[in-house]
């Protein structure tokens, strides 16, 4: 894919699809045909091939360990029942039914079946619903304090967005944002909660409020827009918002796709004065490498790490250790999803920086 190619060049990308397709030719008979059809998608018609022989092909690809890469895949299965279908449907059920399944951890073949059609019925309208919600300007920012561990001060607060639908239903991201990433939306929901905080800060700072810097989500998708650092530059500049009240969180799978990009960015913002904070630090793959690499200010545990911490002294050691470490490097390190006062008092044993829980606060409206 083009990531490939950006990592490793234009040679290593070829060699890598030319073993893709002799790995997979194996398990393919006569009359058969697999084809790239554009970047990274690539389609295989079979005659009556049963499960196993699927699961053999895909399981050929998972095995390839050119240069050391693993490569990681998504794959949707069709079984053309009527023949007269349009090819273009067929590719697209299957294309569909992948789609489910990109970034899940271990599911790499899924078989598509009508519920699929449903769900892309539903996308439709919430894709729908949600590019009218932004014209009525339904999005607010919630603001989940962030406490230092050895004050007890509120030190920062972080953005997050809710939809305030207009029968005044409150709708978490997690049931808009990963569609709005799918479809772009997601940038423009960033900068709406963007001049919210900035908003925000302007009337407190007006109002005499002694302000605290909050923190705000970028989806990797502004680092294809060379416009993104201007951007943030002169919203910041409209209300007159001081650089050190904003931080930017970036979620690993940003630094994954982009590295040099997200390089370049943290390091030109921060010299502005706009800290950077790796967030989920802990939940995917390939971030030790990130936090080697990229000069962020600060480090978030990700939530899924805390969980097992008071139960289990092997994830407490883990949590412990690689609170070390980022200390070590210089990073200020941030807990995320503290529940419990066992988990604060361990926290706080710890030395880690600040805590952000529902121990202390659920995110709260303005
Ligand atoms: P995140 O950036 O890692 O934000 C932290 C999430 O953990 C928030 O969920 C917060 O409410 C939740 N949380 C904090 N403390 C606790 C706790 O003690 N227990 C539990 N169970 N949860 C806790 P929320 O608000 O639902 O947001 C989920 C995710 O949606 C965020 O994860 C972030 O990735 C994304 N998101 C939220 N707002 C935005 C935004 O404006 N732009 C973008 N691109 N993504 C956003
Ligand atoms: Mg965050
Ligand atoms: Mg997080």
């Amino acid at each position: 894919s083009s990531d490939l190619n950006n990592f490793y060049g234009f040679a290593c990308g070829d060699k890598i699809l030319r073993q893709i397709y002799s790995s997979v030719s194996v398990w393919m008979q006569p009359g058969e045909t697999a084809a790239r059809i554009s970047g990274d998608r690539f389609v295989c018609f079979l005659l009556d091939a049963d499960e196993e022989r699927i699961e053999a092909l895909f399981s050929a690809i998972r095995n390839i360990t050119e240069e050391n890469l693993i490569l990681h895949f998504s794959a949707g299965v069709y079984v053309i029942k009527d023949y007269d279908e349009n090819i273009n449907l067929m590719v697209d059920k299957a294309s569909v039914a992948a789609q489910t399944i990109k970034g899940v951890l271990n599911q790499h073949v899924v078989y598509y079946s009508k519920k699929f059609d449903d769900m892309t019925a539903h996308n439709e309208e919430l894709k729908r619903d949600l590019k009218l919600a932004i014209k009525n300007d339904e999005f607010v920012a919630f603001y989940q304090p962030k406490v230092d561990i050895n004050s007890g001060k509120l030190v920062g607060a972080e953005a997050l967005i809710r939809w305030r639908t207009r029968d005044n239903k409150l709708i978490a991201p997690g049931d808009f944002i990963p569609l709005s990433e799918k479809t772009g939306l997601v940038t423009d929901l960033d900068m709406i909660v963007f001049e919210k905080v900035l908003a925000f800060l302007r009337t407190s700072l007006d109002a005499g409020v002694e302000c605290v810097p909050i923190s705000v989500n970028f989806s990797r998708l502004h680092f294809s827009n060379e416009k993104f650092l201007p951007t943030l530059l002169q919203k910041m500049e409209k209300y007159q918002v001081p650089a050190h009240l904003i931080e930017l969180e970036l979620t690993e799978s940003a630094i994954f796709d982009n590295f040099s990009i997200i390089y370049d960015f943290t390091e030109k913002v921060r010299e502005y004065g706009v800290a950077v904070a790796m967030d989920d630090f802990g939940s995917g793959y390939a971030n030790l490498n990130a936090v080697l690499r990229i000069p962020f200010s600060a480090v978030k545990m990700d939530r899924s790490l805390l969980s097992g911490v008071s139960s289990d002294p092997q994830t407490a050691t883990f949590y412990r250790s690689i609170v070390m470490i980022l200390q070590h490097m210089g990073y200020k390190v941030i807990a995320e999803g503290a529940e419990t006062e066992k988990e604060v008092k361990l926290l706080e044993k710890w030395g880690v920086d600040m805590i952000q829980g529902y121990y202390f606060s659920r995110p709260l409206c303005e």
